[in-house]
């Protein structure tokens, strides 16, 4: 199964993503995760990008695209979930590009809806627990008007291949599992 996960910061990914991992057996491959560590270990990498995940901007394509098709490429085959990328369309044919080159195919492209005020109220929850920079209310209006202008473009992009997949992302997060699992059964 290869199937990419995306939608609005604090549509739940990483909850959910936790689930499609457990369920199915694939390799959760989450940019912003590998970013964090990045920054964390104050690697090269790491210090460029911690200049624009603090603001909300996006890592420059070329940085994650490396990060990514590496990630990919090492994987040998086995089923993997991308988990915050690709963000742009720039992003997506370059993935394009590496899966066609390792005669892989995504599955299908499972798109997490949520509306900007439960996205803003989740967001600012999570700072409480997780304490995470990026997670003030300015920085996220930001995060919030870069995927509008920049990642949903990717919704119709998606949609074009017959891959696009919709998920209301409100209520319990079991339901919203469940909503997910109903379409990833047919994956199998
Ligand atoms: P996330 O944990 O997915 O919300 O990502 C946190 C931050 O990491 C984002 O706000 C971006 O600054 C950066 N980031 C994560 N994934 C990407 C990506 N695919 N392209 C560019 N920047 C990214």
């Amino acid at each position: 199964m290869k199937i990419i996960l995306f939608g609005p910061p604090g549509a739940g990914k990483g909850t959910q993503a936790q689930f499609i991992k457990d369920k199915y057996n694939v390799e959760h491959i989450s940019t912003g995760d590998v970013l964090r560590e990045a920054v964390k270990n104050k690697t090269e990498v790491g210090m460029l990008a911690k200049s624009y995940m603090d603001k909300g901007e996006l890592v420059p394509d070329e940085v994650v695209v490396k990060i990514i098709s590496e990630k990919v490429s090492n994987l040998d085959n086995k089923g993997f979930m991308l988990d915050g990328f690709p963000r742009t369309i720039t992003q997506a044919n370059a993935l394009n590009d590496v899966l066609g080159e390792l005669n892989l195919d995504i599955d299908a492209v499972i798109l997490l809806k949520v509306d900007d005020e439960e996205v803003i109220k989740r967001i600012l929850n999570r700072q409480k627990i997780e304490k995470r920079e990026d997670d003030n209310e300015d920085v996220v209006r930001n995060r919030l008007k870069v995927y509008r202008e920049q990642t949903s473009p990717l919704k119709k992009f998606y949609d074009e291949k017959g891959l696009l997949r919709e998920v209301v992302g409100i209520g319990e997060i079991s339901e919203i599992s469940g909503r997910i699992q109903e379409i990833l059964d047919n994956y199998v």
